[in-house]
């Protein structure tokens, strides 16, 4: 069986076209949805995925307070202006882009950002609120995750999903959601890891096979079951001189395998990478409607 091959830019494209019409609902109320954006230092990688991030903010009338920060500036600072923020009603969610520089603690910096404007999802007290199942901001890629197999038409009820990895990202967040006893979950959920011994054994039983390991090849047709519905999270670099780039990016899947065998698997590029961004505009119109109905903007 070959497998359908999942397009997370198409999914992506119709779900920022939805975003649209509730944009311009707000809008007509008088509510401009609002995404502060803080970028530390100046990683290529880091500052690419901010451009995206405002680009795609513009396109769907978010407005995005674009905060460009010298890799030298204090935590105290950075701190200072995320309060600001907090307190700022035209911003209705706030992203910090990660990695920060070493001498800045990453969780002090997130810890302060208010849960109620946490579109990222990455507060604990978000992530505690996701492990109990109250409303909260959903962490974007494992969010886009869950969209993609419901949009898909994956059965996730009943199903055994297996996830490799448990990064607080990506793989715990991906586990706790599908778990919930819900709507798109209600799941019998194993999580793979490092310490995991013969994991071949819980991957050939799932049933949808969740990676984010963060290496090309974790995953190959032996491992997969029959028919199983596939989600390749990883993003990987490898050389390719053919491209001019010098490499190519590559998921942990070994895609042209296990495509063979699963019913239903998304391709890298083009699979989880365009949802994890549509992901944070649909939360921060979420931020902007919740603010909007406690009447604060
Ligand atoms: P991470 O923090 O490095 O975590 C990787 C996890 O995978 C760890 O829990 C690790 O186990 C586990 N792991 C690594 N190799 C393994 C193996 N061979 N067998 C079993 N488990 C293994 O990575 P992450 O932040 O979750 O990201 C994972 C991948 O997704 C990366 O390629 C990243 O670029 C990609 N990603 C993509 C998006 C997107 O928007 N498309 C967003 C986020 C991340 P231990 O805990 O035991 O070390």
């Amino acid at each position: 069986m070959a497998a359908v091959i999942i397009d997370g830019k198409q999914v992506a494209a119709q779900m920022r076209e939805e975003l649209k019409q509730e944009v311009a609902r707000l809008q007509a109320q008088g509510v401009i949805p609002g995404l502060g954006v803080i970028l530390v230092g100046a990683d290529p990688a880091s500052a690419s995925y901010v451009a995206a991030k405002e680009k795609a903010c513009a396109e769907a009338g978010i407005y995005s307070d674009d905060n460009r920060l010298p890799a030298d500036i204090s935590q105290d600072e950075l701190i200072a202006l995320v309060e600001r923020m907090n307190r700022d009603p035209r911003i209705h969610g706030i992203l910090v882009q990660l990695p920060l520089p070493k001498h800045i603690d990453e969780d002090a910096v997130i810890g302060a950002i208010s849960p109620e404007k946490d579109v990222d999802g990455f507060t604990p007290a978000n992530m505690g609120r996701l492990v109990i199942g109250q409303p909260c901001y959903m962490p974007c890629t494992p969010h886009g995750v869950v969209q993609l197999l419901a949009r898909s038409g994956v059965t996730i009820s009943g199903a055994h999903v297996v996830v490799v990895g448990r990064s607080n990202i990506v793989g715990k967040p991906v586990a706790n959601m599908l778990l919930q006893k819900r709507e798109h979950a209600n799941a019998t959920v194993t999580i793979c890891h490092t310490g995991t011994r013969n994991m071949a054994e819980f991957t050939r039983q799932a049933d949808i096979l969740i990676v984010a390991a963060g290496r090309p090849g974790t995953i190959t047709a032996d491992m997969v079951k029959e028919g199983a519905a596939v989600i390749d999270v990883g993003v990987n670099r490898v050389a390719d001189p053919t491209r001019k780039a010098g490499f190519r990016l590559v998921g942990d899947v070994d895609f042209d395998g296990v495509k063979a065998k699963a019913s239903l698997i998304t391709p890298v590029p083009g699979g989880v990478g365009p949802m994890t961004i549509t992901m944070l505009m649909v939360n921060t119109v979420e931020s902007a409607n919740r603010f909007c109905a406690c009447g604060r903007t």
